[in-house]
């Protein structure tokens, strides 16, 4: 079986999964979306509400914000990227995802990582750099610095939802940050 065959395997088995309570209010396990030979991972929180209706990750107004702000380094977000959430389950309200919902839903992100073999991660967010990394500090604090681990360059920014908030591109807002640290991305992908 190629490891394509495998990660569909994958999506086939996590949609039926009913780990957590997150399967009793969600409408469709959000598994994925992007290329399943990509080099870049990108890891967000969880589905929001039109992703929990779609079923795919990244599909509303953050999703749109994630596009462009790939699209900007010249970063092909469906091509060179594999998309996913830590939960793959909307929690209800968008809430954040609990300790034990994240811990129930982690061994699938560990075999899409398995499977995958990137070589880049993007953490979107303080919830993605909590969970997958452990570490407890504002993403303020986190962004921009790679951070390496079993051999995947890992780079945390702001959550794009963050970045509808916080509009303007002037240096030093976020915006702004985060297109540094996508070029930081960008030119360490085209050395691969
Ligand atoms: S959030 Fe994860 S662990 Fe919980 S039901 Fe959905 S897929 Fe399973």
């Amino acid at each position: 079986m190629t490891t394509n065959q495998e990660l569909l395997l994958l999506h086939k088995d996590c949609r039926k999964c009913k780990s957590c309570e997150l399967s009793k209010t969600r409408n469709n396990v959000v598994v994925a979306k992007g290329n399943s030979k990509a080099k870049i991972l990108i890891i967000g929180e969880g589905p929001g509400e039109q992703e929990d209706i779609t079923g795919f990750p990244f599909v509303g107004r953050a999703g749109k914000m994630l596009d462009s702000a790939l699209m900007s380094v010249e970063i092909d977000p469906l091509e060179d990227c594999y998309i996913t959430n830590i939960v793959k389950c909307r929690p209800p309200k968008n809430r954040k995802p609990l300790l034990n919902e994240i811990n129930s839903c982690m061994p699938w992100l560990t075999k899409q990582i398995n499977l995958l073999s990137p070589k880049i991660i993007i953490l979107a967010g303080s919830t993605s750099v909590e969970a997958f990394l452990e570490i407890k500090k504002p993403i303020s604090k986190m962004r921009g610095e790679w951070i390496i681990k079993d051999n995947i360059k890992i780079m945390p920014i702001f959550h794009p939802s963050y970045l509808l908030r916080s509009p303007s591109k002037e240096p030093g807002k976020p915006k702004w940050l985060t297109w540094q640290d996508l070029k930081k991305v960008k030119a360490a992908f085209d050395n691969l």
